[in-house]
């Protein structure tokens, strides 16, 4: 069974045979219910997305998509340098969890796609400016011509398990104390997702996988990833050792360890929008949500 991800429950239909059409987007525009972004920051209310008017936002403005009752969203965005922000401007690791799915789905695209254009100003075949073109889905060379497309950078996560049904979690140096998560790393060019696993499982910990099954996949827009999760079955439980480099610490985990070590703090779980959670919660079993607290907030 598919895991239910928490980003990546969009509603939203990104209708992109509208994107090349001026007159339809400017129109859509006029009436269109607008994300308010500041850096990677969003414009919220207590419970949510707070919907600004296009009259009243600045900035780039891209074309999002459709909701079903055709109601058109967009995103405004400001880039900036400034570390500190208003009160009411928020990550999406904050608030990521409050989000309803049209939310959710507008939010996501609506991150990576501002960081993309934030980062690709310049052409990279020529080094000449570009601009936006497309409603925002594509980006022109002002003197090539060349078009540059937005890019999704695919990385594994896997939880690696063993034939007795215990997890497997390690530690990164650079996370918060107590900290534990799944293992994870970025396919390499030519390399399969599976193959991926493989070797991520092995660099990490010397895990030796012989079974490996496809979980399901969440875009995470931190700047650019798309999660592709997987759940492996390792040969060799009692020679796994942490890499010492990326890991410091692994543990091995049944279900009654996992309940009372969050129950007395000794360890924090991922947060609840991660794959890394979802995961340690569908192999946990339907419980999870009560019994496995802790760790719900990410570091900003
Ligand atoms: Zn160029």
């Amino acid at each position: 069974m598919l895991l239910n991800l928490p980003l990546s429950r969009s509603k939203l239909d990104r209708a992109a045979h509208l994107r090349a059409d001026q007159a339809a987007i400017d129109e859509l525009w006029s009436r269109a219910k607008v994300i308010e972004m500041l850096g990677d920051k969003f414009k919220v209310t207590s419970s949510g997305l707070n919907f600004q008017s296009s009259k009243d936002v600045e900035g780039e403005r891209y074309f999002l998509g459709l909701d079903r009752d055709g109601v058109p969203y967009f995103v405004a965005h400001r880039s900036t340098d400034q570390k500190e922000f208003p009160e009411d401007f928020k990550s999406l690791r904050t608030i990521g969890a409050l989000l309803n799915s049209l939310e959710i789905g507008a939010a996501v695209h609506a991150l990576a796609l501002t960081q993309w254009h934030e980062a690709h100003q310049k052409c990279a075949k020529c080094g000449a400016s570009t601009h936006p073109t497309f409603a925002g889905a594509v980006r022109e060379c002002d003197s090539c011509e060349a078009s540059h497309h937005p890019r999704t950078d695919p990385a594994i996560i896997v939880l690696v398990k063993d034939s007795s049904d215990r997890i497997l979690l390690g530690r990164q140096k650079i996370w918060p104390e107590k900290r534990f998560s799944t293992f994870a790393g970025f396919v390499e060019p030519g390399e399969s997702f599976e193959s991926c696993v493989s070797r991520e499982v092995e660099e990490e910990c010397g895990g030796v996988v012989t079974e490996v099954k496809y979980l399901g996949s969440q875009p995470w827009p931190f700047p650019a990833s798309i999660m592709i999760a997987y759940e492996a079955v390792i040969s060799n439980p009692d020679t796994v050792k942490a890499d010492g480099e990326e890991i410091e610490e692994i543990i091995w985990l049944s279900r009654s360890e996992i309940k009372e070590k969050c129950g007395s703090g000794e360890l924090l779980l991922p947060p609840i929008i991660s794959v890394a959670r979802a995961m340690i919660n569908a192999w946990y079993g339907p419980n999870a949500k009560e019994e496995l607290q802790g760790g719900e907030s990410w570091r900003n």
